[in-house]
């Protein structure tokens, strides 16, 4: 078995047992990006020199007896969204194709104290808009499970590396399921934490009220190690919650007795497939028989979920991104007349379609006439949303639903339809809009052997009983089968 196929948790033993050095595992983990990243395109940076650097600096310290922290040595990707000290940070845009911040995003300075070794920057759909990754600027990301699939998205190559081994680790950011949607369709686990316990500075905001970043991972174990990391009080970002975090990974408790688990019939409807909806139901009843007890819920406002979260994003969105114009920094265009000239000709040239629908989309329900409409309505329904899941935790501990409706589609298949791609986020923006925490778990395959994701949702600021659900899952499992055999006929 060769080192990239461990997770992390087993490599920090080895590591500090001296049974593999940090510059092995990252030279085995950079071999294997060589091996298959040109299927995968999982990457739009790899920085091979700093991070064989790192290995080296914690091999010294290992060497000199340091007390190091538990994922020192461990190869990790970043989502290109978040802002990395001296190395690019493109978002996957034209806009930002050359920017690179002169400042470290809190949890990449949370990153490099702990000594992990970053690998690189993770491709992503434009913005983080995108439920494929197939809206970046850069190069397609295709599913390690099957080449001829999307990865999902936007954090699309952070859970295509994690399943092709090409990362033990790697960070994404949830806005409406980017890290649970493309953790889902490529077979791997990935957590959004609760609106406020990560810090948003330095991640390029697409809606700020809703982005969150977040860890994936191949095990339960691995995605509580690096959320312990990256969570915390940050002065810095004004909705950051101070209050003492635990070291989750060390809480991890399989204990699912008396766990009340709740079932929203408004997720296992119309198109929502057959195989996803036995596959969650069956790890249902495995926490049944485990000893928890399960209610079946109700969360009406469910429907117009898709429509709250698209008007809100956007909304957002098109007040973010104002600041790309061409004055401060990333592209500019090359030929213009006067000031406006140069505004509208770097914003067409340096945004793609997905970009622009949103910030029309956007402009339109803020603008005076539509306001009402549109954006008030969204920002009611959101408050309902919220009271709804408010309530459905008085009974429950837990809410399980499936993550996607379906397993991964075929790249091209949606790209041109915005609606249908929007669809695939039915299961996941309501988490967004209430600020709440929820994983995805690898749930088995489909008919057509692509991986299903089930989806555990918690109360505000529970991660540990959150990841403690999950845990008792994988364990009744015996454990995921994270790793991808990459195979398709596209190359
Ligand atoms: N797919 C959703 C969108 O396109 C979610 C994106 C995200 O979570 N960043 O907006």
């Amino acid at each position: 078995m060769r080192l990239y196929e461990k997770n992390a948790s087993e490599l920090s033993e080895m590591l500090r047992a001296k049974q593999c050095s940090a510059s092995e595992l990252c030279n085995d983990v950079l071999d294997r990006i060589n091996e298959v990243e040109n299927e995968i395109g999982a990457f739009v940076t790899v920085d091979a020199e700093g991070a064989k650097e790192n290995a080296a600096r914690v091999d010294k310290a290992i060497a000199d007896g340091e007390k190091l922290h538990p994922l020192a040595g461990i190869p990790i990707g970043i989502k290109d969204n978040i802002s990395t000290k001296g190395m690019r940070t493109t978002c996957s845009s034209r806009m930002l194709e050359n920017y690179v911040p002169p400042f470290d995003a809190f949890v990449a300075d949370k990153v490099k104290s702990a000594g992990m070794t970053i690998l690189g920057k993770m491709n992503m759909d434009e913005f983080a808009m995108g439920s494929s990754t197939e809206t970046s600027y850069m190069h397609l990301t295709r599913n390690p499970h099957n080449t001829e699939c999307v990865p999902g998205g936007s954090s699309g190559g952070s859970a295509a590396a994690v399943a092709a081994g090409e990362a033990v680790v790697t960070l994404g950011s949830d806005t409406g399921g980017s890290i649970r949607q493309p953790a889902a369709l490529c077979g791997v686990v990935g957590m959004k934490p609760t609106y406020g316990s990560v810090s948003r500075y330095g991640l390029v905001a697409f809606a700020s009220s809703l982005d969150q970043i977040g860890p994936m991972g191949r095990s339960v174990k691995d995605v509580a190690m690096v959320q312990s990391l990256i969570c915390g009080h940050d002065p810095m970002d004004a909705t950051s919650k101070n209050m003492e975090y635990p070291d989750y990974a060390a809480g991890l408790n399989e204990n699912v007795q008396g766990l009340r688990i709740g079932i929203p019939k408004e997720y296992f409807g119309n198109g929502i497939d057959d195989s996803v909806k036995s596959a969650v139901m069956e790890a249902v009843k495995q926490y049944e028989s485990n000893g928890a007890v399960i209610k079946e819920i109700s969360l009406p406002s469910t429907e117009y979920a898709i429509n709250t979260y698209y008007i809100i994003a956007s909304a957002e969105a098109s007040s973010n991104l104002a600041r790309f114009d061409g004055v401060k920094y990333g592209y500019r265009a090359k030929d213009y007349t006067n000031l406006i000239d140069m505004y509208e000709k770097t914003r067409s040239e340096g945004f793609g379609d997905e970009v622009k629908r949103r910030i029309m989309l956007g402009t339109f329900v803020l603008s005076s006439g539509y306001f009402d409409a549109y954006y008030k309505k969204a920002k009611i329904v959101q408050k309902n949303i919220s009271q709804e899941f408010s309530n459905a935790f008085e009974q429950c501990d837990i809410i399980a639903t499936p993550t996607v409706p379906a397993s991964a589609f075929k790249i091209g298949e949606n790209i041109g339809d915005p609606i249908k791609m929007y669809y695939n986020d039915v299961c996941t923006v309501t988490v967004n809009i209430a600020g709440l925490p929820a994983i995805s778990l690898p749930c088995g395959k489909d008919g057509k052997g692509m991986p299903m994701g089930l989806q555990l949702i918690g109360d505000k600021f529970t991660e540990q009983k959150l990841l403690n659900a999950a845990y008792a899952y994988e364990k009744m499992c015996g454990g995921f089968d994270t790793l991808a055999k990459i195979t398709g006929e596209a190359k």
